[in-house]
């Protein structure tokens, strides 16, 4: 074979195809109830922007951004991450102007040059949400309530909702202070990116994945004790439209978030039973990325999920989707003349809305009859030179083998009439 899918990407086949249609639409019509709106940007975008929003020192921009010049010798990047292009978005065509806050989601691919490895794609996939120009308590839940609806709605079972606030720069400096001071005894154990960490970004060293790291910081002091009063209360707040809508959820000290940018919130859906590493979204306040990226201060939160990991769970858990549509009716034809009438009919068995399929291999009739099982027909109608010459069609219910003659030109409508 000559020619293969780059290493880390994949075709999503006919028969997989269905599977992520229907996470897609479940996800479009949550996202409707909610007032989302779909926003589509483009593949790539300027270095810059993701440089900007992720950080220059991020393993991220570092090492895993697929990044080119362009003919004119511009930096452009492959999408690496969904929040930047919605920001940069949302400041290009004022979006703020025409609302207080704006509600928008996407579905899109995610590039990043990661070391293939189960579950890690050089080309992913994923929804989210974000919701910008609110900074009230009840738009955090909202969020994680849109997310844990979507979770549920594909039938994934023994999720859990991972709760932490990651403070804001008021307080979050003393906190760092403090996590450098309790982890220094250790640092020379904790691992190379820990070390760097340590000094660029120390609360990235709770969520270390090494078993060695997470044990030299297990005793770490919890960010929640040294949040200032408004970063507390809007936590306890968030916590508390939980409680009312009946989402349950654990604190996770450990769960924290990059930057500066990221404020308050942060939260994971994990599923349990596959371990830690297994978040099927993540989420968060960022009430400091829309000014990093040149707009007016703009409080903003919301969410991302990767499809590819979803599904792998949803296998997981041996989720049944609803299975693939088939043709509702084959058309069987022998001869000229019938092929003809054959071809009509399709046409209108169409436009009457019934899926319909006929051969186009010029088989005999019992190898039309063997493809119409094939392709799960429930009924298949025959023409022949006899049924032509009476104006009629024979239709075959393919599960009880019964057959009825119909009248050719009102043959789409009683067939139609027949599969309701
Ligand atoms: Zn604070
Ligand atoms: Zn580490």
């Amino acid at each position: 074979m000559r020619y293969a899918t780059p290493r880390g990407t994949a075709d999503i086949l006919p028969r997989e195809s269905p599977r992520w249609r229907y996470l897609e639409d479940k996800f479009r019509e949550i996202c409707r109830l909610y007032g989302y709106e779909e926003l589509r940007t483009p593949t790539f975008e300027e270095t810059e922007l993701f440089a900007r929003s992720i950080g220059e020192h991020t393993d991220i921009v570092g090492k895993e951004m697929y990044t080119f010049l362009d003919r004119a010798e511009r930096s452009m990047t492959l999408r690496p991450e969904g929040t930047a292009p919605v920001v940069r978005a949302y400041l290009q065509h004022k979006l703020f102007a025409k609302a207080p806050v704006t509600k928008l989601y996407y579905i899109t691919s995610i590039f990043r040059y990661e070391r293939p490895q189960a579950g890690r794609y050089r080309e992913h996939h994923q929804v989210g949400v974000e919701a910008l120009g609110s900074a009230d308590p009840a738009m955090d839940a909202e969020v994680i309530s849109l997310a844990m609806e979507f979770a549920t709605s594909l039938g994934m079972r023994n999720l859990e909702l991972r709760m932490n606030s990651v403070g804001c720069p008021g307080c979050r400096p003393k906190y760092r202070d403090v996590l450098r001071k309790a982890v220094e005894p250790n640092l020379e154990v904790l691992c190379e990116s820990c070390r760097t960490r340590y000094r660029a970004n120390p609360l990235r060293m709770l969520d270390c994945k090494r078993p060695r790291c997470r044990e030299l910081t297990a005793g770490a002091p919890n960010i929640i004790e040294y949040l200032c009063e408004e970063c507390s209360k809007h936590l306890d707040a968030v916590l508390h439209y939980l409680g009312l809508l009946d989402i349950g959820y654990t604190l996770d000290p450990r769960l924290v978030r990059g930057f500066d940018y990221y404020t308050k919130t942060a939260f994971e859906i994990v599923s349990a039973e596959l371990g830690a590493q297994n978040a099927v979204a993540g989420g968060g306040r960022y009430d400091g990325l829309v000014a990093e990226l040149g707009g007016e201060p703009t409080p903003a939160v919301g969410f991302g999920a990767g499809i590819e990991r979803i599904l792998d769970v949803m296998d997981a858990q041996g989720i049944e989707l609803p299975a693939d549509t088939h043709p509702s009716v084959f058309v069987a034809t022998i001869g000229d003349a019938a092929r003809e009438a054959g071809v009509k009919l399709l046409a209108e068995l169409r436009k009457a809305d019934v899926p319909a399929e006929t051969d186009y291999a010029g088989k005999s009739l019992k190898a039309q009859m063997k493809s119409a099982d094939r392709q799960q027909a429930r009924l298949t109608i025959m023409i022949g030179e006899d049924e032509l010459n009476r104006g009629q069609v024979k239709v075959r219910n393919m599960q009880t083998k019964e057959e009825t003659d119909v009248p050719l030109d009102r043959a789409a409508v009683r067939v139609k009439e027949m599969l309701d």
